[in-house]
């Protein structure tokens, strides 16, 4: 295994975080392969961001551009832990940078919180952008009343697409087996539940001024809860207050009630969800403490919106308690906080899940600056690494279906020219097999076999 020049590295994760590391070890002169546990890049922007929500999904044009420098590959459809062992990456390249975000949620610890009913956002929000993990599942939404726990961005785009009328969803990406979903949907009102008050909710302004410019559906907030807060708590607040005075519209069809200061306890039902019970808080000292008073509400689906985790990947250290990689500003280390030399993490793995997608590239360029600084003080001149041909063949003997850029762009252009006819972005493709067909080209080989 001749010692190549330039530096190798290996960014595993295609999304902001990792396109972002991407693109600064391009320019600090690595050659980088960008692997994707998917077929598709760009992570939560095509997975995660609301479908209404286009133009923050135009940073892709960004990335399009970090994927078209040289010395960049893309290997989508590959498994690290699966596939290949994170062990395996570390011997061929000089630099391992793992990006690949926190796909798990967070557990709320309450009984009933498996009903069928019950689902965390995580999946839910996979399955209505069309994520391939999440595509195969069915959410019943025959229910008029559905709870949405948790005051982050992510409850309220879970509570938004449950109230967006079928002609404002038609034009966007959303995946087709959730337009259908939606559309037969009879959920009137969503409750939006937050543990702690109106000061301390974690959405963002302009998510919650959205909520009240909706088509079909008030907002509504119990004056009640925005008793005793200072004038002057913040501009979240100026909007809650504004919302609380509200009257109902006339032609309002649909509802989004904000119930501040309850935690739910117990998600209730005799073999699915039929209720939620929520227990009364009070804050002290910024923390929620229970007042002893209880309330059930009948609801037929539940969304958990609380935060996501990391999920462990065999060889790299991992904090379970916080769910993330163990780091000390990006570069991995053991449990007694050893360094595991060449290895580094970036992103929502890294830091936790917070922050908006520009974050990402300030927090890789924190662990860049690391990976960069080590390469000069000569901590990655470990054992040769084989050459980009020899780890493109090593990588293509164990994933021969990995797709690369050339795939991805099939993929793309057939998803934009099948949106295009019905004035939407793109029409996703949801499962891996029809992915793989288009990504490889076989479904024109086959049209073009047909036609012959
Ligand atoms: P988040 O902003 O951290 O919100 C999590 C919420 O869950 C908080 O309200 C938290 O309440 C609550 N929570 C946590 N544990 C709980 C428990 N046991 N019981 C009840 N409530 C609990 O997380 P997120 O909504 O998942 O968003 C993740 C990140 O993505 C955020 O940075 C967000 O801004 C970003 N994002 C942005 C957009 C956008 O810009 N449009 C859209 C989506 C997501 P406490 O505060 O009391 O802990």
């Amino acid at each position: 295994m001749a010692r190549t020049e330039p530096r190798r590295a290996a960014v595993v994760g295609a999304g902001p975080s990792g396109f972002y590391a991407a693109g600064q070890l391009l320019a600090a002169g690595f050659e980088v392969d960008l692997f994707d546990a998917l077929p598709t890049p760009f992570g939560l922007v095509r997975a995660g961001v609301a479908p209404d929500h286009p133009k923050i999904k135009t940073v892709t044009r960004i990335f399009d551009k970090i994927a078209a420098k040289d010395g960049l590959r893309f290997f989508g459809g590959v498994i690290v832990g699966r596939d290949i062992a994170a062990r395996e990456l570390a011997e061929r390249y000089h630099a391992v940078v793992y990006a690949f975000g926190t796909a798990a949620d967070t557990r709320l610890g309450i009984p009933g919180e498996d009903l069928p009913g019950s689902h965390a956002a995580t999946a839910f929000v996979g399955w209505y952008n069309g994520h391939p993990d999440h595509a195969h599942a069915t959410y019943d939404l025959t229910a008029e009343h559905a709870v949405v726990i948790g005051n982050g961005n992510v409850a309220i785009d879970v509570a938004r697409m449950l109230v967006l009328a079928p002609e404002e969803l038609q034009p966007t990406d959303t995946a087709d087996h959730a337009l259908d979903a939606f559309a037969a949907s009879s959920i009137r009102e969503v409750s939006v539940v937050g543990r702690r008050g109106p000061a301390q909710a974690a959405f963002t302004t302009p998510e919650l001024l959205e909520l009240g410019e909706l088509s079909r559906a008030d907002v509504v907030v119990d004056p009640d809860d925005l008793h005793g807060i200072p004038e002057d708590a913040g501009r979240n607040v100026d909007i809650l207050r504004d919302y609380a005075a509200r009257t109902p519209r006339a032609d309002a069809s649909h509802r989004i009630r904000l119930r501040f200061f309850w935690s739910p306890v117990e998600i209730v039902g005799d073999g699915r969800v039929e209720a939620i019970r929520l227990a009364r808080n009070r804050i002290v000292g910024g923390r929620a403490v229970p007042t002893g008073e209880v309330q059930e509400i009948a609801c037929g689906l539940v969304v958990r919106s609380i935060g996501y985790r990391g999920t462990p990947v065999e060889g790299i250290p991992f904090d379970d308690a916080r769910g993330l990689v163990r780091n000390v500003g990006g570069r991995v280390v053991d449990e007694d906080g050893a360094l595991v030399p060449g290895t580094y993490v970036t992103g929502w793995v890294k830091r936790g899940p917070s922050g908006v997608i520009g974050t990402n590239k300030k927090d890789s360029a924190e662990t860049t600056a690391c990976v960069v600084a080590d390469a000069e003080a000569g901590v990655l001149d470990g054992p040769p690494v084989p050459d980009a041909a020899e780890v493109q063949q090593w990588l293509l003997s164990r994933v021969p279906g990995a797709v690369g850029w050339d795939g991805w762009s099939r993929l793309d252009a057939h998803e934009v020219a099948t949106g295009s006819g019905a004035g939407r972005p793109r029409v996703k493709v949801v499962h891996l097999d029809a992915m793989a067909r288009i990504a490889t080209g076989a479904d024109d080989q086959a049209a073009a076999g047909a036609g012959s």
